[in-house]
This record gives structure tokens, C-alpha cells and sequence, in this order.
């Protein structure tokens, strides 16, 4: 079957790249997606009932909507490390490039800023390099063959961050890439560690925007065993509130105050429950390092950050909103992971904003941050 669809990408010219997922849905749905991707051949898959595109207008303007939480794989990459694209799990495993673009009329999104999770960052040097390099430049072919609904964050091999540093201004500069993505901390070192400010400081020196996106929480892997899904239904919001208030408490933030750093998924936990921040070290002082003298309150520093829409409902964006400010509000699907079928509704059916918020929310905010006309 895999053969059969990269023939497919082959002769229309489209680069080898599938859709996958977070990495963790079950097997049945996996295999549910295997059998419907295999029951269409090639020419099957290719020849799609085109989906009626939905156009979105906000008081009667056009707007151009973008979800910056869009998954992919590159199945060149996953090789060099033994893994199978049958492996990934995800019932967008077998997506290419039309039918993809089909969800996405139908979801009413125009551009994709395609992510790929970082599989590598405990792969020694060179491993690491090779993989990034195949992963950017199927990127940068993959957004070149649809300019028009595909943009892409760099992978970047983080636990080299002087590599890092390199990759991603290659990325950036010759390859059009629009930013980076990272996981949320890196082979267990938080990213406030000093080795990666470097990293940091070609981000906020490049200008692009930093996409994190967690990867569940994997020293707390005994106490999610059990029902429930909780390495993903929980771990990953906890992987993003431990990055960012490490960011936040450990002075990174004021370290690189013009860093653009966008979280997936609302940002966790941490917008729900911000202004414990603000109080721990009044009730704990002996708890915080007076050397580190942060120059906003924590939940200052939530309002300079960027977060997905990912929440599910109105009353969580509406929190989200009064926590951080529309302002910093991107439209996030985490396609093709079904999580939220309808991210344009869920903008325009909450209530209580203003067209202009509505429509930075779906397009205007994420369009400036990467560079999108
Ligand atoms: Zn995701």
C-alpha cells in the first residue's frame, strides 16, 4: 500500500510525504486507516470527489485563514532510524497531498503550516543532521508544489544546538522554511538551559516564530498507565505548562524578549491556572532564586506569547482570550488528528469578539508571524 501511494506522489510530481498524527493513536484506528488508504489505489485516492471549498468571511471580508498545528512525516527520515511509516500511527497515515487539501476546503483552512514532531532528538550527531536535512528539504519541495496552502516550520536537531543554529538559518533563508518546530524540552534538558540560548538567540535574530509542541511527559509514564489515554490526554498539556513556565520562571523570556514562540494545544495547562504564577514566590520566596530577577509578573509574559486554538470549547477560548489577549490567538487543528473538525466555527461561535479580533484569530495574527501575503 505504501508503495502504491508513493507511485502516486511520484507521478504527480509531489514529494514523498504522508500525513500522520501526534504519534498516538490506537492501533484499530491506524489499521481503520491502512484499510480505507489501501482500498484506494492510486487512481482512486487521486481522483477524490472534490470537496466544495469553504471560503471564510468575516463582515463581509474574505479572510485568509491558516492553522499553524498541522502534522506530517517524512517516511525518508523515519527509515534512517528503523521506524516504519506503517508504524506512525494516525488515521491521516496515508494522506497526500489532494486529499489533504480536500479536508482542508472542507474545514474552511487555506494554509497549513506543516510541523514534523521531533523523533531524533536522541539520535547521535550525524543521524540527526541526515534527518533533518531530508525532513527540510521534502518540506520546502512539499510547500513549493502547493505554494499556495502549505507552509512549513524546520525541524531542527536541537541537542546540537550549535547545528540547530545552522540548520534552521538554512532553513529559513535558502529553503523558505517559516520558522521552527521543537518538542518541549529536548532528551530531558528544558530549553532554559544555557547550552540552547544560542538557539533562542537566532530565532529572535531571525524573526521567525518558535512552534512547541509537547511530547507528552514521559518521566511521569508509570503514573499514566491505565485508562484514559493520559501520556496524551494529559502528558502532552503537562509537557507544554513545564516548558513554558521554565521559559518563564528561569528568565529566558527576559534573556530574548523579541522571541515569537507559538505553543500548541492552548499552551497546556498553563493559561487555565496562570496567576498561581504570579503568587508562588510571594508564598515561597525561599523557593525562588533572588539572582533571577524577572522583569514582568509570569503571567505578563503569557500575553507576549502566541497559543493555538486548540480548546475545545467556547468558554476555554473565551479564558484563553481574557488570559493572553486575542492578539495572540493562531488557528490550530492538529490536522490530521481529529480533534477539532470545525476550528473556524469554534472562532466564530464564541462569543463576545470583534470582527477584527475574529479575523486576527484566523489568519491576520498568523499571517504576519510567518510571512504569509
Ligand atoms: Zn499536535
Amino acid at each position: 500500500m505504501i508503495e502504491g501511494r508513493q507511485e502516486v506522489n511520484n507521478a504527480a510530481g509531489t514529494p514523498a510525504i504522508v500525513f500522520t498524527d501526534c504519534n498516538m493513536l490506537d492501533a484499530a484506528a491506524e489499521q481503520q486507516a491502512m484499510a480505507a488508504a489501501g482500498s484506494a489505489d492510486g487512481a482512486a485516492a487521486a481522483a477524490q470527489p472534490a470537496t466544495k471549498r469553504r471560503e471564510v468571511s468575516v463582515g463581509g471580508k474574505r479572510v485568509k485563514t491558516i492553522d499553524v498545528h498541522a502534522h506530517c512525516v517524512i517516511p525518508e527520515a523515519l527509515a534512517l532510524q528503523g521506524k516504519r511509516i506503517e508504524d506512525q500511527r494516525g488515521p491521516g497515515i496515508g494522506e497526500v497531498g489532494a486529499r489533504r487539501i480536500a479536508e482542508m476546503d472542507e474545514q474552511g483552512i487555506d494554509i497549513e503550516a506543516l510541523s514534523i514532531n521531533p523523533h531524533w532528538y536522541k539520535t547521535e550527531r550525524d543521524l540527526a543532521a541526515e534527518i533533518v536535512r531530508i525532513n527540510n528539504e521534502r518540506l520546502a519541495e512539499y510547500c513549493a508544489t502547493y505554494p499556495e496552502r502549505f507552509v512549513a516550520f524546520a525541524s531542527v536537531a536541537l541537542q546540537f544546538p550549535e547545528l540547530a543554529v545552522e540548520q534552521l538559518e538554512h532553513a529559513v533563508k535558502k529553503q523558505g522554511l517559516r520558522g521552527a518546530a521543537v518538542g518541549a524540552s529536548c532528551a530531558g534538558d528544558e530549553f532554559s538551559d544555557p547550552k540552547f540560548h544560542p538557539f533562542w538567540a537566532k530565532c529572535q535574530e531571525l524573526g521567525v516564530l518558535v512552534f512547541i509542541h509537547p511530547q507528552s511527559t514521559p518521566e511521569l509514564n508509570k503514573r499514566f498507565k491505565g485508562n484514559g489515554w493520559l501520556s496524551n490526554t494529559i502528558g502532552n498539556p503537562l509537557d507544554t505548562t513545564i516548558c513554558l513556565s521554565h521559559l518563564i520562571f528561569d528568565g529566558t523570556l527576559d534573556r530574548f524578549p523579541k522571541l515569537k514562540i507559538c505553543s500548541a494545544h492552548g499552551g497546556g495547562y498553563l493559561p487555565s491556572y496562570a496567576p498561581r504564577s504570579d503568587n508562588a514566590c510571594r508564598v515561597g520566596p525561599e523557593m525562588c532564586n533572588p539572582a533571577i530577577g524577572l522583569k514582568k509578573k509570569p503571567t505578563e509574559y503569557l500575553r507576549d506569547m502566541y497559543f493555538d486554538t486548540l480548546v475545545f470549547t467556547s468558554e476555554a477560548l473565551r479564558h484563553l482570550a481574557a488570559e493572553v489577549g486575542t492578539s495572540q490567538l493562531v488557528v490550530g487543528t492538529d490536522h490530521p488528528i481529529p480533534w477539532n473538525q470545525n476550528p473556524v466555527d469554534h472562532i466564530m461561535n464564541t462569543p463576545g469578539f470583534t470582527d477584527e479580533e475574529r479575523i486576527a484569530m484566523l489568519g491576520g495574527t498568523a499571517a504576519k508571524l510567518l510571512g504569509i501575503s
